[in-house]
């Protein structure tokens, strides 16, 4: 049992933190407000190892591991989760080209985003099921060598910057419903493929957020991902990585309302004494500072699991439960330390309060994370 990161490590930490001081900081507030997309600090990120960091470097990435990205993405979110996002999620959906694609796909497809290039997503949410993996609607109907996609896409995280996207399909409908999907990549360019961005996000507003129509898209059948009809259980051990690299943002998020609360309950003063010295305060920091490291230990411990080739779904999902409870307890104990000044645009802890929301809801919802655990103690 070694519980000290390598060197390696180290220093990729400290790289990245000090990355997005220097280039989200400057920009954070306009981004937030303007819903502004970042993609030159995606491109520099990149020049830096900082994009799919989780990569093999034969495929053009760092070759940090799960492990690595989940570190990056703590660091990046400790400044600005949004444009963090951006960051490490510039690879989205490319979990399942490197898990089940062709060798040809990975040389195709991953070195291009990696190197800042391209930006992929996964499609997978539609209008009338989110939770409901299962109950996707759209059709990937075989004609010759092509597929021909019809159906719609909701809330695609990069839906209207990427170059290509993953998509869940029904190629076989003949088949009971969690055997009929299938993973196909779709050309964002392809004629007949529709992007509209989602204005008026709560939170993360710099990370673009589309929906996305297909229309007749003929997309060559060499782009399937996998086997036919394996769609739901590759997508399923997708969210196996991407929940563990996603539940690092909270991490983050938590990091930065409990530092900077530390440093406002010194300053300020109530009743003749700093905020810090009543224990009612001390018990919020205390709370705090007990989830962040807790949350640590699932995330750190989960993907370091994923990179010894032993990926546990269950604890994934705990650590992507846990790390919506504690960004959303931190963000909520933010503001109130800072009184009436957390509820104003000036101080950052109301941004955080609203981004951090969103880790009880994408990339599985807190019920569906209970669900998955609750499914395994059952199965005991
Ligand atoms: C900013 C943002 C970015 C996103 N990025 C992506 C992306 O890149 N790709 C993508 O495919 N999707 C993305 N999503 C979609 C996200 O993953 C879904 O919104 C989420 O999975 C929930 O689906 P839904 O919105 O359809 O809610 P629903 O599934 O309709 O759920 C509504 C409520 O009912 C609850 N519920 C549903 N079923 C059950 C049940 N059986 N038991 C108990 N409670 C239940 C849910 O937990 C939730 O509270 C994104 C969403 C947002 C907001």
């Amino acid at each position: 049992m070694d519980f000290e990161f390598s060197e390696e490590l180290k220093m990729l930490r400290e790289m990245a933190y000090k990355f997005a001081v220097a280039e989200f900081t400057p920009v954070s507030r306009e981004c937030d407000e303007h819903e502004k997309y970042t993609p030159e600090i995606r491109r520099k990120a990149a020049a830096n190892g900082l994009v799919g960091a989780w990569v093999p470097e034969a495929y053009g990435g760092a070759g940090a591991g799960i492990l690595g990205n989940a570190i990056i993405t703590e660091e990046l979110s400790r400044v600005d989760m949004g444009i963090g996002l951006n960051v490490v999620a510039a690879t989205f959906g490319c979990e399942a080209i490197y898990q089940y694609g062709t060798e040809e796909q990975k040389r195709t497809y991953l070195p291009p985003v990696c190197a800042g290039e391209k930006v992929s997503a996964g499609a997978f949410t539609e209008p009338n099921a989110g939770t409901d993996v299962a109950g996707y609607k759209t059709r990937a109907v075989k004609d010759g060598d092509y597929y021909v996609i019809n159906g719609n896409k909701m809330f695609i995280t990069n839906g209207t910057v990427c170059d290509f996207m993953v998509a869940q399909c029904i190629t076989n409908p003949e088949e009971k419903r969690h055997s009929s999907f299938s993973l196909i990549i779709v050309p964002a360019d392809a004629p007949g493929v529709t992007r509209n961005k989602i204005r008026g996000k709560m939170g993360i507003r710099a990370s673009d957020t589309a929906e996305i129509a297909f229309e007749d898209v003929r997309v060559p059948r060499e782009n399937l991902v996998g086997k036919e009809g394996r769609g739901f259980i590759q997508l399923m051990h997708f969210f196996d990585t991407t929940r563990v690299m996603v539940a690092g943002q909270g991490i983050g998020l938590s990091v930065a309302c409990l530092e900077t609360c530390i440093k406002y309950c010194k300053e300020r003063t109530a009743f003749g004494a700093p905020l810090g010295s009543f224990q009612l305060t001390q018990k919020k920091l205390t709370e705090m500072a007990i989830m962040i490291e807790a949350l640590r230990g699932l995330v750190y411990k989960s993907a370091w699991l994923i990179d010894q080739g032993r990926p546990d779904y269950t604890l994934a999902a705990m650590a992507k439960f846990f790390s919506g409870q504690t960004a959303v307890f931190c963000a909520n104990a933010a503001v109130e330390l800072h009184g009436g000044y957390g509820y104003i645009d000036e101080y950052a802890v109301q941004k955080w309060y609203r981004d951090a929301k969103i880790l009880e809801l994408y990339e599985g919802t807190k019920e569906a994370e209970i669900l998955t655990i609750g499914r395994t103690l059952m199965a005991k």
